[in-house]
């Protein structure tokens, strides 16, 4: 699956805001958006006309970013989203928090989703006991990821656990961090997301 591989810390000053892709250095005095808090670019200063779509546009890329999603498997989550029972736009983000990347990045297992992307595709990552190498692999309640035996002393792993003291543990999921195990409670609420996004101009969006 692809996947962009441009320079991440644009992504943040394209939004205006820290969208946490680097792990413990969005953290720190080197996060680009704290030394040119605008736009990239040879007009990145220049007055921008607020259109109503131009809001709802970024607010799309915006997650888009965050989760490390490209356009097309989004747009099919969003489809997926207003099939289901409930509100569109909190089907969407419950969909994107269930990818197996998330899922390693909020038990903590990796510094950053792209990380986390890395491991599971690196094979690092059981689910219910089976080899998963698929980053956006959907859990389910019930389910259990573990590290496999080989990768349990990884330093990668235990490095994004001694720094990951600013992260609030998810209430949704039960980390072993000892035995590098994550047991899936339940799917987030709406209020258990984080994740900074005003999701219902996601969905006026694609939904014109
Ligand atoms: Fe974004 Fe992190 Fe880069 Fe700061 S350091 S601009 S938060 S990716």
């Amino acid at each position: 699956m692809a996947r962009y591989t441009g320079p991440v810390c644009k992504l943040c000053r394209r939004e205006r805001t820290k969208l946490f892709l680097k792990g413990a250095r969005c953290e720190s005095s080197k996060c680009a958006i704290e030394r040119k808090p605008y736009p990239p670019g040879e007009h990145g200063r220049g007055r921008i006309r607020e259109t109503q779509y131009l809001i709802q546009l970024r607010e799309k890329q915006k997650a888009r970013r965050i989760y490390g999603v490209l356009e097309k498997q989004f747009r099919g989550y969003y489809k997926q989203a207003a099939r289901q029972k409930g509100i569109t736009g909190e089907n969407l983000l419950r969909i994107l928090e269930s990818r197996l990347d998330n899922v390693v990045y909020r038990a903590r297992f990796a510094e950053s989703r792209s990380q986390a992307r890395q491991l599971v595709s690196h094979g690092h990552f059981r689910v219910n006991g089976r080899r998963v190498t698929v980053p956006s692999y959907r859990i389910r309640p019930g389910d259990t990821v573990t590290l496999k035996d080989r990768s349990k002393e990884m330093l990668v792993v235990q490095h994004a656990i001694d720094t990951a003291g600013n992260r609030t543990q998810v209430e949704w999921l039960e980390v072993d961090a000892d035995a590098r195990k994550i047991t899936i409670n339940d799917l987030p609420s709406r209020a258990q997301i984080d994740t900074q996004v005003r999701e219902t101009l996601i969905v006026e969006l694609y939904s014109k």
